[in-house]
């Protein structure tokens, strides 16, 4: 009997759990798969080139156990165990690396992973220089670091990047952003139509297969999900914002607790596809400015011209929108510890989402399922004090 296509949320799940499934069946078929790290990689590039990017995820639930020996146990939780997954072999499918210019770690992370030392080094390996500042010479720059990009991927693949392949690969991304952007809106609504958990799924589902998978998957679960007849129970709505959150692990536990994470700011939610990419003459300088000037990620310093109120509403304004549209009750902000990117940005949400009459969780965790778990009785009186 021929084995039956999982679709929608079946498929998510399938997905989910077996993160390297579609990546290493393409594979076997002749496509070129390329790991990146972060929200800085512009996959409409490696997609022209007919490249399939998948997302370099760590895993919550595997203690580290090789990566202590390249890399000191005081630096990011989540890249030392991208790097100890890497070191088990776990990666040896991927042809090439791709890491964008986030943050000290995951330069780190680059040096030793293309260096050798790693069993398996991809045959090919880029680094994005990212600047961090959004001037118009910030952009400029990035242009050039996207050219030279792009370039090499045409070198590696023989593949030429036309003009029109780019266009039909930012229209593809851009209809990804679209569906992931309707799939949140469901979430407005009280109670929500998707649990956060579900979310967190779905997100990861869509970032370990190509681009036309997850737009063909995510009209698949819009349409599930508002076919929907059992409700859920409405929770205190919360939103959720910081690091890399890869697992349903955090978020579940936050949601068993009587919460509903309705929106969230963190790696692999709104951060990395909110915001679309034009479609103009330059698409190079549409790509560059779309991810220097808006993937909000602290990496990235917003220059503050006027006074202190005037710098946190550009920082943090968008996360306040958020708040309000998706009606929000309380804001918790996940911090992986280590990560100087975020801890440095984490007083300042604090402070100005206290100040507007939210309360906030102030989590700082090493990004494995043991510290998640410890975090219960926190995040429960958290909500009590809500309630
Ligand atoms: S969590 Fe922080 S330190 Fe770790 S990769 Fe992300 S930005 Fe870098």
């Amino acid at each position: 009997m021929p084995v039956k296509k999982r679709v929608g949320l079946d498929r998510v799940q399938e997905l989910y759990e077996n993160r390297d499934m579609r990546a290493k069946e393409l594979k076997a078929e002749g496509r070129t798969v390329m790991g990146y790290m972060c929200c800085l990689a512009p996959l409409e590039i490696m997609s022209a080139a007919g490249i399939v990017p998948i997302r370099i995820l760590g895993n919550v639930k595997e203690p580290v156990t090789r990566a202590d020996a390249h890399i000191e146990t005081i630096a990011c939780p989540y890249v030392r165990s991208c790097l100890d997954i890497a070191l088990k072999g776990k990666y040896d499918f991927i042809d090439g690396l791709v890491v964008p210019h986030t943050c000290d770690n995951t330069y780190a992370l680059y040096a030793i992973w293309s260096s050798g030392i790693v069993p398996i080094t991809p045959k090919y390996h880029h680094y994005i220089d990212g600047p961090h500042m959004t001037f118009p010479t910030s952009v400029e720059y990035f242009d050039v670091e996207l050219g030279r990009f792009k370039e090499s991927l045409e070198e590696f693949t023989g593949n030429k990047i036309t003009n029109q392949k780019l266009t039909n690969s930012i229209r593809l991304y851009n209809r990804n952003r679209a569906l992931l952007r309707e799939l949140y809106g469901l979430r407005k609504q009280g109670p929500p139509l998707l649990t956060g958990t579900e979310m967190t799924k779905i997100l990861v589902a869509c970032r370990v297969i190509p681009v036309e998978e997850s737009n063909e998957l995510l009209g698949e679960v819009i349409a599930e999900i508002k076919n929907r007849r059992a409700i859920p129970t409405p929770k205190t709505r919360l939103l959720v914002y910081g690091g890399e959150i890869d697992d349903t692990a955090l978020i579940e536990l936050i949601e068993e607790s009587g919460a509903n994470v309705v929106v969230d700011d963190h790696c692999l939610g709104v951060r990395s596809f909110w915001h679309d990419v034009q479609v103009d003459k330059n698409l190079i300088h549409s790509l560059g400015a779309r991810y220097i000037l808006n993937v909000a990620c602290p990496r990235t310093y917003k220059q503050r011209e006027r006074g202190y109120k005037e710098a946190m509403d550009n920082r943090f304004g968008y996360l306040m929108e958020f708040a309000k549209e998706y009606k929000v009750k309380g804001v918790i902000l996940y911090i992986i510890r280590y990560c100087d990117t975020f801890e440095l940005d984490a007083p300042g949400v604090r402070e100005y989402f206290q100040k507007a009459g939210y309360p906030v969780l102030h989590i700082e965790d090493d990004y494995s399922v043991t510290t998640i778990g410890q975090l219960k009785t926190r995040v429960q009186a958290f909500l009590e004090m809500i309630d």
